[in-house]
């Protein structure tokens, strides 16, 4: 679900600081029109508010409507022109927080929404912003607070100057005023957790991919060395706990130097491809197809006898020379030897030692003429 939006995170400074100052208007003018409704048409408001403070409170929301927008058109000039600027982010981080704490004093600064907005626009601006500009930002607010609180406690100023009485307090609580504070506080909830699930799930998705590119051959899609010795190390473990059998075949290409210097390195690398292809299609569900690098692949067989092994390894050389690789039009032919190593894991010293055996096979398979399966036997 990649769209435009849900990429936002990858948008540039300019345009998320746009997109911030155009979501800020309406938020101002949800503000504007709360102070009009309570003031106007409320028992809240005739009780509670003050007509000419409210009304101050008001042109406040009006002016920083306008503010706004003016913010969000600089911002729409400046996406129209394809220009950048750092003073637009700059203008919309410092003055997101500020712009708000007018109303956060008329009402109270001790209400729960001042938290909500300090904390819901940083959580908003450390993920679409540089950190230490929104920490600057954060830090300026949080002193303003402070001095307004300080100036409140001195009484140099009133507390809550737009109220008349208490609409929260021992003898009444209004449920109007409770109501009304959550209301203002879910539009920053839902853009800070709508932010936050957006990096969450990017993050995830993230993780996801690294996970898989770290097991995973680029050119082949099949598991790269490092997760088939992995793997290998857990079968084994597994093979010596339930006193089972296991196998490993080996695979090297014949001859690919050739391939290559005649027919070209993409060449090589389709018939790579194909060839892991081919190895994928044959295995049973239980093995692993590995490439452990150049033209050396690797099979795992959890459970295989030697025997059953080298049915599978023979299929997997049969099928692979039965037709050639079509590249450009012109065909590649390809061969390739295999080495089989299947053994009782507990009479086995340990993991790596399977490959080496399969690797001794193979090096036979290789003396023997190629294009053949050979088994690692014991003894000379
Ligand atoms: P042999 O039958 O003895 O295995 O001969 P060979 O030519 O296959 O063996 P050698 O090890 O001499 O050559 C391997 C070649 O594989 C050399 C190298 O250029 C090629 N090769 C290794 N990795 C890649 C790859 O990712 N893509 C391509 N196209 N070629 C590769
Ligand atoms: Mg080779
Ligand atoms: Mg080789």
């Amino acid at each position: 679900m990649e769209t435009r939006i849900t990429r936002l995170l990858d948008w540039s400074a300019r345009d998320k600081a746009w997109l911030l100052a155009v979501i800020t208007v309406p938020l101002h003018l949800f503000y504007a029109g709360w102070v009009w409704v309570s003031l106007n048409y409320t028992d809240f408001g005739a009780r509670f508010l003050d007509p000419a403070v409210a009304g101050q409170g008001l042109a406040y929301a009006l002016l920083a409507a306008l503010y706004w927008a003016l913010v969000a058109a600089w911002g729409s000039a400046l996406r129209y022109l394809q220009r950048d600027s750092m003073l637009l982010v700059n203008t919309v981080i410092f003055s997101y927080g500020i712009s708000q704490l007018p109303l956060a004093f008329l009402v109270g600064m001790a209400e729960p929404m001042t938290g909500v907005i300090l904390l819901g626009a940083s959580i908003t601006g450390f993920v679409l912003f540089s950190f230490w500009r929104v920490l600057a930002a954060f830090f300026i607010s949080l002193f303003v607070l402070m001095l307004l609180s300080l100036l409140t406690v001195e009484g140099v100023l009133p507390y809550a100057p737009v109220m008349l009485e208490d609409p929260i307090s021992r003898d009444y609580v209004s449920p109007y005023y409770v109501t009304s504070q959550f209301m203002l506080g879910v539009p920053f909830v839902t853009f800070a957790f709508v932010i936050c699930y957006m990096l969450l799930s990017r993050w995830k998705r993230r993780e996801a991919q690294a996970q898989r590119l770290a097991v995973t051959d680029p050119l082949t899609g099949v598991a790269n060395r490092r997760a088939f010795l992995d793997m290998l190390e857990r079968e084994y473990a597994r093979a010596q706990r339930d006193q089972s059998s296991m196998a490993v075949v080996m695979l090297d290409l014949d001859h690919f130097k050739n391939t290559n210097d005649s027919h070209g390195h993409a060449a090589g690398d389709a018939v790579l491809c194909h060839a892991a292809a081919v190895l994928g299609g044959v295995v049973r569900e239980v093995d692993s197809v590995g490439r452990l690098g150049g033209e050396e692949f690797a099979i795992l067989l959890p459970g295989a006898t030697a025997s059953e092994a080298m049915d599978v390894a023979e299929r997997c050389r049969a099928a692979l020379c039965r037709a050639p690789v079509m590249h450009e039009g012109a065909p590649v032919d390809v061969t390739a030897s295999l080495g089989v190593c299947g053994l009782q894991a507990n009479t086995v010293q340990r993991a790596s030692r399977f490959l080496e055996l399969a690797d001794q096979a193979l090096y036979a398979a290789k003396e023997g003429g190629r294009n053949r399966v050979v088994c690692y036997q014991d003894g000379p």
